[in-house]
């Protein structure tokens, strides 16, 4: 089997690999995989923009006061003022990559504002802030000296001690499926970061991108790293419903400007929820629509804007509009249907801000991490600021002090500096008596299921009932997975819904370990807030 070797291993490549990957460039070789081709990611749609404290009226403090009011007070006070107080610098990382942010005519920066904000605070490149930075991203990387791997899918992490080795735990590379040849071989390396992104797959309705099925968090989890505040996954309260309209955002502002959330009829239902009706949080809006749709039984609630004329309408939402006009929905005209759909994973590896897990030679940045910043919920356009902070942190780290081999409790070996040299050897990866897949129907099957039975039973209402029943229908699901792995040989897809399966556990087991009702974990059976306050861990697979 062939084995490559790398000072740094970077998983991903998104905000947080990309960045990852740029700043330790400069200490050695670095590996970067990713799944898909270098922009198939959430980075790039990302529309907001970045949170940075830049207004000389505007403080950190501020900001990170607005960022635990809005976790619910569940985020670490330290991490929250740390990244807030580091975003300048990771802006400028993106500057020095070419990326354009918006700036008023007086040349000053065009800050704008979100929901949940108390200043004008946000960077923003037009309403594709994500894809220009992954753009600019992307050419310097395709400029660096980084080992650029695409379509290359992370099969499992390489622990010494599932590999027979003594001595302390730790991860030194990974096994990677080339996803056009089929070839499976190692990429080893005493420094992996994982940088894979959230989880919005293991739903039914979500925004994410296909990428988006948890391999990160599965993937440390199965190497036996600590998993955190699962239970809290953020739904936008409004994607376009419609069977060709994946993951299209009808933005919060529509709603600002007047549109009225209405059922089938037409007829507006906000109202017995909330007094602020369709202008109440988005967290209210995203549990009202939930529970209009299951009370009735219909697929979507719907937005109606119409009284505000097709001249305002293309002036004002020209992106909106022409989208729904391409699904054949004349919004001065007709009702835009929408779904709550999973937008941001809060919880994941329990990181530190410079990417530290609880496995000796991994690293977690980005979404897939849970470094204390987001706590019960997530401040909007905090995400992209925390994968670029973070993204330098962990490079300071590791690259002036990059883990080495030969350095742990009792690891034989050189510790040599020179790349790879005194690591230890990787065995072949084993298919066993496993033959090509020949049933692709029961992944599919089983793929819907995990999504449509996280959607109506793990989904923005919760009940220990409901709870309970996904839990065990899980499990079963889980054994049918596992059997399917080891008799057929692997593919991305299976791959991929192994890791969503495990995703859908670790979402259940953190929300039944939660008893309280908090940011985005609302529970009708305990639908107060603790006075308590508690980050729900697990301990990972210990097999
Ligand atoms: C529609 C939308 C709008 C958003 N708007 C904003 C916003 O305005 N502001 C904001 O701050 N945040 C926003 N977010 C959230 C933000 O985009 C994400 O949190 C952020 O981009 C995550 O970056 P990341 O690098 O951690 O992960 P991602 O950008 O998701 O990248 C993950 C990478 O890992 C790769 N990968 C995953 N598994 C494997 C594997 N097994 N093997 C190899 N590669 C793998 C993927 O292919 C991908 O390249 C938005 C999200 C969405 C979906």
């Amino acid at each position: 089997m062939k084995i490559v070797d790398s000072d740094y291993f970077v998983v991903g490549s998104g905000m947080s690999g990309l960045m990852s990957a740029l700043h330790l460039a400069a200490y050695g070789k670095v590996t970067l995989v990713t799944k898909g081709r270098l922009k198939d990611c959430n980075t790039n749609f990302a529309q907001g923009g970045i949170c940075c404290v830049m207004d000389p009226a505007d403080t950190f403090d501020r900001h990170a006061r607005d960022t635990m009011i809005a976790g619910a007070w569940l985020g670490k006070t330290e991490i929250v003022h740390e990244i807030c107080e580091h975003a300048p610098e990771g802006i400028q990382d993106l500057i020095d990559c070419g990326v354009k942010f918006a700036k008023r005519k007086d040349g000053s920066w065009d800050l704008t504002r979100e929901g949940g904000h108390s200043a004008r605070r946000i960077f923003h490149a037009g309403d594709i802030t994500g894809e220009k930075c992954e753009a600019a991203m992307i050419r310097k990387i395709r400029k660096s000296s980084v080992d650029v791997r695409e379509d290359t899918i992370v099969i499992d992490l390489v622990m010494t001690r599932r590999i027979g080795l003594k001595g302390e735990n730790r991860c030194i590379g990974a096994y990677v499926m080339d996803k056009a040849s089929g070839e499976i071989y190692a990429i080893r390396s005493p420094n992996t970061i994982l940088a894979t992104g959230g989880c919005g797959k293991v739903y039914l309705y979500t925004c994410n991108p296909d990428t988006a099925t948890g391999d990160g968090i599965a993937l440390a989890w199965r190497a036996g790293a600590k998993i955190e505040n699962m239970e809290f996954i953020q739904f936008h309260p409004t994607c376009l419903y419609h069977p060709q309209a994946k993951r299209f955002l009808i933005s919060e502002a529509v709603r600002g400007e007047g549109a009225e959330l209405v059922n089938k009829y037409g007829r507006p239902f906000m109202q017995k929820y909330d007094p602020r009706g369709s202008l109440a949080p988005r967290d209210i809006v995203a549990r009202s629509i939930d529970s209009e749709m299951k009370r009735t039984g219909d697929d979507c609630m719907f937005l109606d804007i119409r009284k505000k004329g097709r001249a305002y309408l293309i002036n004002r939402f020209p992106n909106i509009y022409h989208k729904c006009m391409e699904f054949g929905i004349d919004m001065a005209k007709d009702l835009i249907p929408i779904v709550p759909a999973a937008h941001y994973t809060c919880g994941g590896i329990q990181a530190t801000t410079d990417g530290r897990t609880s496995i000796k030679g991994l690293s977690a940045v980005g979404e897939c991490a849970s470094t204390g910043l987001h706590g019960a919920n997530r401040l909007a356009s905090n995400s992209l600021m925390e994968a670029l902070v973070c993204a330098r942190m962990t490079a300071s780290r590791l690259g002036p002090h990059p883990e080495r081999w030969g350095t742990g409790n009792g690891e034989r070996g050189t510790g040599n500096r020179e790349r790879g040299t005194g690591m230890p050897d990787i065995p072949a990866w084993r298919i066993g008596n496993a033959v090509p897949p020949d049933e692709a129907v029961l992944v599919s099957h089983m793929w819907d299921e995990i999504r449509r039975l996280m959607w109506d039973y793990v989904g923005i209402v919760r009940t220990n009932k409901r709870l309970a029943r996904a839990a065990h229908r899980i499990k079963t699901l889980r054994r049918e997975i596992r059997e399917y792995y080891f008799r057929y040989l692997v593919t991305p897809d299976t791959l991929e819904l192994r890791n969503l399966a495990v995703c859908a556990e670790l979402i259940v087991r953190c929300a039944l370990k939660r008893h309280e009702s908090r940011g985005l974990h609302y529970t009708l059976d305990y639908p107060r807030q603790s006075k308590r306050i508690r980050q729900t861990v697990i301990e990972g697979f210990r097999g």
